[in-house]
């Protein structure tokens, strides 16, 4: 299995999955930005079992960009993207859908194959381009979720490492391709000042926090087969976790980085049942696709330990949740407090102890909250935060970078197969020893039970709010 070296460009991407939602939302608006950015002139080879033509193709990569675009659509660029495109019809269960795509492929000898599709056809179409010889040279882009725990994730890796060596698997989370992601491992590694105070000695709990303001939108069938354990917690939050709490990558490169991240994800104390609440916001059991008794969570609170010398100690409270207060994304580390209280204001109950607070969407800001003095003769103060707005980030979609990467054999931001299978192995005992998910009203944040008995006296939680200007998506 030689696979193609990195560095060497890919001569076509095929892009199964086409006639999907992610298509249609994320997909072919990146495609069309990479077209304009020039980081994208090779064929593209639409599969999907829609019985479209080519030109059915293009008029949903036209309807897709301008439904994203808008009037700023350049139609230039979106007509060079539409010159790019081919379709091969079938249905991924069968051969011949793979010998027709070998034939359009005819003139193309290292593709790159990107799987939009539903996670129980991974395993097939990567058997499929195996039996008809279109691994060899090739890469693949698999889409998450990658498995549903931890057996059927070193089942799927075993499959696709069956065709491809590890180099040419790229394994997608697009939240590492989200600019204020990255940020967090420049900060911390470009700021040495934090360097001696990033360790249980100094940093008292982390809190992290993805909510959403909506619900399951038309994609309930979807959520019910996954639950936000497995949706966000277990791929996005332990992401942020192990940029947060990583050694130094030993040297510039991707190899260093992913090495780093194994090894928290390998020193995450497995969770149990007591480390972890559910929640399901009242009113999801009447949304399409969902089973009028499911017990599926819409909100997960978990406390993670890792088990290092660095953190020992040290609680990792991560929540997510649908249909809560607002939307947003926020990290919040809390340092230790004064070892003595020398100010008539030590005994306050709602006086905080510093924090950094790294906000992640739906706009970059960085925040370090300190005491300061008030005027006066008496020795009380209140807390000031120190606000970096980080700059906007650029027009870039996650996934035009990611797919960019691949197409050129970078896989800093994708997953290693170690990793996947540490994390699951956190979450493993949890997705069926686990309480009844808690009813909570949509608007609010969440279950009590997550406020109290979980977080007990290392909270409250911080809750994001939305700041001035912002819709709050
Ligand atoms: P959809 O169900 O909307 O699309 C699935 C695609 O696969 C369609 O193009 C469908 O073709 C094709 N397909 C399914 N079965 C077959 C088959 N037997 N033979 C040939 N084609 C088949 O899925 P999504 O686009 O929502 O998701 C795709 C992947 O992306 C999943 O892994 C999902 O977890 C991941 N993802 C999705 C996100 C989203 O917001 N949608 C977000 C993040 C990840 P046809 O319709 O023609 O039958």
């Amino acid at each position: 299995m030689p696979g193609a070296a990195p560095g060497t460009p890919s001569d076509a991407l095929v892009f199964f999955g086409a006639s999907g939602d992610l298509a249609r939302k994320s997909i072919f608006p990146s495609l069309y930005r990479m077209v304009k950015a020039g980081t994208l002139d090779v064929p593209v080879i639409g599969v999907a079992f829609s019985q479209w033509s080519v030109d059915d193709l293009a008029e949903r990569a036209r309807e897709a960009v301008r439904a994203k675009h808008g009037d700023a659509v350049d139609a230039e660029a979106l007509e060079r993207l539409v010159g790019l495109l081919r379709y091969v019809d079938g249905d991924y269960q069968d051969a011949a859908t793979f010998q027709a795509l070998r034939d359009a492929l005819a003139e193309c000898a290292r593709p790159t194959h990107y799987l939009a599709i539903p996670p129980s056809l991974f395993g097939t179409v990567v058997q499929g381009l195996k039996a008809v010889g279109l691994h060899g040279d090739a890469r693949v882009v698999v889409e998450k979720p990658f498995g549903r725990d931890l057996a059927s994730a070193r089942d799927l890796n075993a499959v696709i490492r069956d065709a491809f060596d590890e180099e040419s698997i790229f394994r997608i989370d697009h939240f590492l391709g989200k600019e204020e992601i990255m940020n967090l491992l420049y900060f911390r590694f470009a700021n040495a000042m934090f360097e001696p105070i990033w360790n249980r000695n100094y940093i008292q709990s982390v809190q992290v926090t993805l909510a959403e303001d909506f619900g399951v939108r038309d994609r309930g069938s979807f959520y019910e087969s996954a639950g936000a354990l497995r949706d966000v917690v277990e791929n996005h939050l332990f992401q942020i976790v192990a940029l947060l709490t990583m050694e130094a990558p030993t040297y510039q490169g991707y190899g260093a980085v992913q090495a780093a991240k194994v090894n928290v994800f390998k020193a995450m104390r497995p969770l149990r049942r007591q480390d972890y609440v559910r929640g399901q916001f009242v009113g999801y059991r009447d949304e399409h696709g969902v089973d009028p008794h499911s017990d599926v969570e819409t909100y997960a609170a978990v406390k993670l330990h890792i088990d290092s010398w660095r953190w020992a100690g040290v609680p990792f409270y991560l929540r997510t949740g649908k249909c809560l207060a607002v939307s947003a994304g926020e990290v919040v580390v809390n340092f230790t407090r004064p070892p003595q209280a020398l100010f008539d204001d030590a005994q306050d109950p709602d006086q905080h102890p510093n924090r950094l607070r790294f906000r992640l969407s739906p706009e970059g800001e960085i925040g370090l909250s300190v005491r300061v003095k008030r005027p006066g003769e008496e020795f009380v103060g209140h807390e000031q935060e120190l606000k970096l707005p980080t700059e906007s980030p650029l027009e870039r979609e996650p996934y035009e970078r990611l797919l960019a990467d691949a197409l050129r054999g970078d896989s800093a931001l994708f997953t290693h197969e170690d990793s996947v299978e540490a994390a699951w192995r956190v979450v493993d005992d949890v997705l069926t020893d686990h309480a009844p998910a808690i009813a909570y009203q949509p608007g609010s944040w969440g279950p009590e039970e997550a406020a109290g008995r979980l977080i007990g006296d290392d909270g409250p939680w911080h809750n994001p709010a939305v700041l001035p200007g912002h819709g709050g998506h």
